[in-house]
């Protein structure tokens, strides 16, 4: 028996992660699983899966997890600090799926004892990639890419040489606006944004991908994951989401990697890494799909990917900032207090004052220096927003 932990359970990841190891109870043994604001959900699935721990980030609502885990056997925990010490417990296999930079410091906790994390918090590559990578390798742990792209580009570089790669191209949909006039962008709703025309997810992400501040996390991902700089990393519009990343090799050959939009396709390939097993996804019928459509993303719309392209270049601490800014920039959205189109100009102008400042200089990075810069660039995307 496998002894896993899934973190962000009661998310959409989460819940793909669950649906995969409910289908195989005799396979893995629960160790933790964690939530934030969801505590029936996390406590349903708890007790369902005879995990020895549930753990709420949100510190109030530990009562209402003891009450929900009466009887149970299930131990309740709740708090940053909780979280942190059920990365601790011993397992084999951690999914890192909560959203956002929360998601860092449980898996660095995790990496610390050599287990395997599977790599949905694309957050915490982009604001502490190095420390992140230098944390697997000083204990022998192994991060596997769960992003859908990522998880792709890593299934075609299976036996190549990391050298005779030329280009990665990992796709994107455009988002759920990504044909409205540019000039009505601007009056977009956040339930409008958090619409999207193929994949299932968190409802961060789903607006992340209308405004490509996902695909612009994604691009730093891949540089920070596989160590390419920024000139051989392109992204490029791909509606129909069934052509996840491209690889462009020094001969030539472009090694592409197609499924169907289903997160379960890439969850499983990380549980069963290095085997491959039977996954309960779609398979493609290439003769009814016909045909596969690319274009390149407009700047003007997209706003986000030259950011991130800034970024990749500036390295630093601007990974931090960027993912912090963004995310502030996206509650302001949420409550309304900001306009779709504003989000990028909101981050732009963090990044530039923090640059301006000297806050992005770093030679190494410290967590110290990562939650800092974090708190730092959210304060300042607030400030800037009530300008
Ligand atoms: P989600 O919003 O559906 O779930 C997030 C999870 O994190 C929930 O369990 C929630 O309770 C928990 N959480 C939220 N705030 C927290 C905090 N402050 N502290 C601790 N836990 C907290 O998100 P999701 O769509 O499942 O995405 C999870 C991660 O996976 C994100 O980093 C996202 O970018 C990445 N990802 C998601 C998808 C997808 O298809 N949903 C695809 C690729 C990558
Ligand atoms: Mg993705």
């Amino acid at each position: 028996m496998r002894r896993i932990s899934i973190f962000g359970a009661t998310g959409s990841i989460g819940q793909n992660t669950i649906d995969l190891i409910a289908r195989d109870p005799e396979g893995y043994d629960v160790v933790a699983l964690t939530g934030a604001g969801n505590v029936a959900r996390l406590a349903e699935d708890a007790v369902r899966l005879g995990a020895e721990v549930a753990v709420t980030a949100d510190a109030d609502r530990l009562d209402d997890l003891r009450t929900a885990l009466a009887g149970s056997g299930v131990e309740a925990a709740a708090g940053a600090d909780a979280l942190a010490e059920a990365a601790d417990r011993p397992a084999d296999w951690i999914m890192s799926a909560i959203v956002g930079s929360a998601g860092l410091v449980p898996g660095l906790r995790a990496l610390r004892h050599g287990t395997t994390l599977a790599l949905a918090n694309k957050e915490s590559l982009v604001c502490a990639g190095p420390l992140l990578l230098a944390e697997a390798a000083r204990h022998g742990a192994t991060i596997l890419p769960v992003d859908s792209e990522h998880s792709a580009v890593f299934q075609a570089l299976v036996g190549e040489d990391r050298a005779a790669v030329e280009q990665v191209i990992i796709t994107g949909s455009g988002g759920g606006l990504r044909d409205w006039p540019l000039e009505r962008l601007s009056e977009a709703t956040p339930e409008e944004a958090g619409t999207h025309p193929n994949w299932d997810m968190g409802q961060r992400i789903t607006i992340d991908s209308a405004s490509m501040f996902n695909k612009a996390m994604e691009l730093i991902e891949t540089k920070e994951f596989f160590g390419l700089p920024a000139e051989r990393i392109d992204t490029v519009i791909h509606p129909q989401s069934l052509v996840h990343a491209l690889v462009q090799f020094a001969d030539g050959a472009l090694m592409a990697h197609l499924g169907a939009p289903d997160m379960r396709h890439a969850i499983g390939y990380a549980l069963n890494w290095p085997e491959r097993r039977h996954l309960p996804v779609d398979r493609l019928d290439l003769a009814r799909v016909a045909c596969l459509d690319f274009h390149s993303p407009e700047a003007a719309r997209y706003p986000a990917l030259d950011l991130a392209r800034w970024v990749m270049r500036r390295g630093g601490l601007s990974g931090a900032a960027f993912n912090a800014a963004k995310e502030a920039a996206l509650d302001l959205f949420l409550d309304r207090a900001i306009r779709f189109t504003d989000m990028a100009p909101v981050v732009e102008q963090v990044l530039e004052a923090m640059d301006r400042a000297g806050c992005l200089d770093a030679a190494e990075l410290s967590l110290d220096m990562v939650l800092q810069t974090d708190r730092d660039a959210r304060a300042r995307a607030r400030a800037i927003a009530q300008t």
